[in-house]
């Protein structure tokens, strides 16, 4: 996938896609880890045939539930969670929607690129 050609929607879509192909232990396979200060994971990045792909839970009252196409596979909660590769135009927001029973939290997409490249395996928010 050439990131920089491809639009938002359609990256969103395979990055789903290649989440998906990870399977039902997809959470062994994460690369990376961001917890909130009391121990909740929110997001994690997982190596995918598209690359590096960034799946966000947003927590009640999140932002980006909203504007989700709906598939019709209600009983996967992928659906209900944020998708996106790591890397992105630069014109796009830094923030990643996301958040936990703590309540809505900002991720900057920037920091995550950085942590997995110095191939951090966990961020813990403040
Ligand atoms: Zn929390």
């Amino acid at each position: 996938m050439d990131i920089a050609t491809t639009s938002p929607t359609e990256r969103r879509k395979l990055a789903l896609a290649a989440v998906k192909e990870l399977g039902p232990n997809r959470t062994e396979k994460a690369a990376l880890k961001v917890r909130c200060p009391a121990g909740h994971t929110i997001a994690a990045v997982y190596p995918t045939s598209e690359g590096p792909v960034v799946v966000s839970k947003s927590g009640p009252g999140g932002r980006g539930n909203r504007d989700r196409e709906s598939t019709g596979h209600h009983g996967d909660k992928l659906n209900s969670e944020f998708v996106d590769t790591l890397e992105a135009t630069q014109f796009e927001d830094d923030d990643i929607p996301s958040g936990c029973a703590c309540g809505p939290k900002g991720l900057s997409r920037t920091k995550l690129q950085a942590a997995f490249a110095a191939q951090e395996h966990v961020v813990n928010l403040t």
